[in-house]
């Protein structure tokens, strides 16, 4: 087929689409699809021959890779996936670099640990979700929080900024998310449980997780934490996309990074909360291709796990302690 596909076009050039992003790591590369939110886990080699072959007449191609067994099987995939197409000229213009983050929120995603602390100062804390544009809310219950108070605070959230909203609790047998009557809510994760399972009750859908409520809250990387479409593309290619716009409020309203954060940035209700933004984008802002091993993964501009890069004065480089490990492909639990 693929090469029936050639031959109607030898007298034509062979394109990748703009937008398909050929992604080189150190033991594989990836192929992010970024008009179907999807990702093709390929070898360097055809990323390496992709740049080669990409934009020249298919007759040229032919001529020189005609006899390479291995070269037909990435054709035959290239076209396949619908990764290339054939033009006398390019027709789609360049992903632009600019503009990669257009939302005007001061932070995208929080989670929030509730508390006496933090029920007690909700409406306050509300009216900081609203300054800070919040699109995207997690609201964590440790063990001992009051889970009576879940329908109130989500009460009081009824008119805010947020348009996603996600729950963890302790494990609750029968628990029935239509009792939340809250339609922006999609995820309720319960740890702690006796069992694993994922299903979907009344359009949410309920996790049922092993994880220690420690081990829930903890950073870790996963295939499952994966985003691919390009504004998470982009936003990946110019800042950490794992902690960009992106803050973990503790029991006592401290603004950290994660569950795991030794610094403070100060507290999510002081008056200059611009100042503890200001300091959080620091870390943010700063690039995975400047952080190791991230810098060598294939999964570098779609990777959302919220490591907090550490700099290591004798290597002079940032790193995080991953569960992936890009040399080998191997992932560690
Ligand atoms: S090495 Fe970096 S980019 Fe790759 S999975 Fe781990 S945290 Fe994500």
């Amino acid at each position: 087929m693929e090469l029936t596909c050639l031959n109607h076009n030898l007298n034509k050039k062979l394109f990748l689409f703009s937008c398909c992003m050929p992604v080189k790591g150190s033991a594989r590369g990836a192929i992010y699809d970024l008009q179907r939110d999807d990702i093709e886990l390929v070898p360097n080699s055809l990323i390496d021959f992709i740049g080669y072959i990409n934009k020249k007449p298919v007759q040229i191609i032919l001529d020189e890779w005609g006899d390479n067994e291995i070269a037909w099987e990435y054709l035959e995939l290239l076209i396949e996936k619908e990764f290339v197409f054939f033009s006398s000229e390019d027709h789609f213009p360049k992903l632009s670099n600019k503009c990669f983050n257009d939302d005007t929120s001061k932070i995208e995603y929080m989670t929030l640990v509730v508390s006496e602390f933090i029920a007690n100062n909700f409406k306050m804390i509300l009216e900081r979700i609203e300054y800070l544009g919040v699109k995207r809310l997690h609201l964590h219950w440790p063990l001992e929080a009051d889970k009576g108070k879940i329908l109130e605070l989500i009460h009081v959230l009824e008119h805010s900024s947020v348009v996603n909203l996600s729950i963890s609790l302790p494990y609750q047998k029968d628990f029935n998310p239509n009792s939340i009557k809250e339609q922006r809510l999609t995820n309720l994760y319960f740890y702690s449980s006796p069992y694993l399972e994922s299903i979907e009750i009344y359009k949410v859908n309920l996790y049922f997780l092993k994880h220690s409520e420690q081990d829930f809250l903890l950073p870790k990387a996963g295939i499952n934490m994966i985003s691919i479409n390009h504004r998470a593309f982009l936003t990946g290619r110019n800042a950490n996309l794992g902690l960009y716009k992106t803050v973990f409020v503790n029991a006592n309203g401290i603004l950290q990074l994660n569950s795991i954060d030794l610094k403070e940035y100060g507290s999510i209700l002081d008056s200059d909360i611009e100042n503890n933004l200001f300091l959080l984008s620091e870390v943010w802002n700063l690039k995975r291709d400047k952080i190791m091993p991230c810098r060598k993964c294939e999964l570098k501009y779609a990777c959302t796990a919220n490591f907090i890069p550490e700099y290591d004065h004798k290597k002079k480089t940032y790193f995080v302690n991953c569960n992936y490990n890009p040399n080998t492909n191997e992932w560690s639990s």
